[in-house]
């Protein structure tokens, strides 16, 4: 028996969802963006899924070095710099582009001695107001990095967005404009894109996107769907029944005695709980499929369980598949449930999920 919980990851759907990147931004190349784990897909298994992307993007530098050590030779960026000075020469000895987005950055390369350059790739703050340098900043921290014998040249520019999920919100708009007049006529490779850059806004992917959540086959944008976009969920997350109990009416179940059946029914016991990241307040009637059909939680969400409504009829014997979200059931519609992103859902799968990959 396969152990359980496990979060089953498609080779197939990652591959294809890359390809289906290409084909909506044919113009650029792909950062697949694997941080937090591959947003809990596996750091590797993506890596070594989507091998033909053109680099990867990254939040810490020991995420980088275990692609290093896992064979990984493309390009890695980290997407918010480096921390420590102590770090730099790790970056020339593994070759990994780093970003600059504050003057801690912008000293430590000024004051550091290293065998050879960085690629650096400068953060503008053209509107998002959490990472980068401000437009009134740029000419003089440009011409710090140019005159940084550290720094590899060109220097790589780029900005984020704040709003790209939602469409109609002109900021994203504003951002590229505020962007792209300021960087005109510098040499260097751009990138504007996450996601939602990339599904929403075709101007903003020029020569590089970054999509993190679009190449797991999810929608950055509440209320929509990666499928509507040719994209496939990459994550599978299942568990097994290890419980069928007769449950009468006026019946409460678990902590709290939260919920109490107002007829007579059958409740499965999944197991799956906050213990393994699934959140604690997913609220009753959140859906979970088994043997085909939706049956709603019922009562809290415990550590190790959590309680389905089966219904009276119920066949369903312990041992079944139980799932969580992925093909049948898609994570955005869980997470909308519970009042939260799919990418939270993913990405906090604790180490007690078996991540499978399937081939
Ligand atoms: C995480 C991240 C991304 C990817 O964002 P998605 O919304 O998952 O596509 C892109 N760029 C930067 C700088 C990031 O931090």
């Amino acid at each position: 028996m396969k152990p359980f919980p496990r979060a089953e990851i498609s080779r197939q759907a990652l591959q294809d969802n890359l390809v289906r990147l290409r084909e909506i931004a044919p113009n650029s190349k792909v950062m697949a963006v694997v941080k937090a784990n591959g947003y809990g897909h596996g750091l590797l298994n993506v890596a070594q899924c989507v091998d033909n992307a053109d680099g990867f993007g990254l939040a810490r530098l020991e995420e980088a070095l275990q692609l290093r050590e896992g064979g990984v030779k493309a390009k890695l960026l980290l997407l918010e710099g480096c921390f420590r000075q102590t770090d730099l020469p790790l970056l020339v000895q593994h070759q990994i582009d780093t970003v600059v987005h504050h003057e801690s950055q912008l000293e430590m390369l000024e004051n550091s001695t290293l065998s050879a350059p960085i690629t650096v790739w400068l953060k503008v703050d053209s509107g998002m107001h959490r990472l980068g340098f401000g437009l009134e900043q740029f000419d003089d921290v440009y011409q710090r990095l140019i005159d940084c014998p550290n720094v590899k040249k060109p220097v790589h520019l780029m900005t984020h967005f704040a709003c790209a999920d939602e469409p109609d919100n002109n900021l994203t708009q504003q951002q590229m404009d505020a962007f792209t007049q300021l960087i005109s006529d510098l040499p260097g490779d751009r990138t504007l894109a996450n996601s939602a850059g990339t599904l929403f806004w075709p101007q903003s992917q020029c020569d590089w996107i970054r999509p993190g959540i679009a190449l797991y086959g999810v929608s950055p944008v509440f209320g929509d769907k990666g499928t509507h976009h040719g994209l496939q969920p990459a994550m599978e997350l299942v568990s097994n029944l290890i419980a069928v109990r007769e449950h009468k009416a006026g019946q409460s179940v678990g902590y709290g005695a939260h919920w109490t059946a107002d007829k007579d029914t059958k409740l499965g016991v999944v197991a799956i709980g906050y213990g393994d990241g699934y959140p604690r307040n997913a609220p009753e009637g959140t859906p979970v499929w088994l043997n085909g059909r939706r049956v709603p939680i019922v009562g809290r969400v415990s550590m190790d369980m959590l309680t389905v409504d089966l219904g009276a009829e119920a066949t369903d014997q312990v041992g079944d598949l139980v799932q969580l979200w992925g093909q049948a059931l898609a994570v955005e519609e869980v997470a909308e449930h519970i009042g939260t992103i799919a990418y939270e859902l993913v990405t906090k799968l604790t180490p007690r999920v078996v991540v499978d990959l399937q081939e």
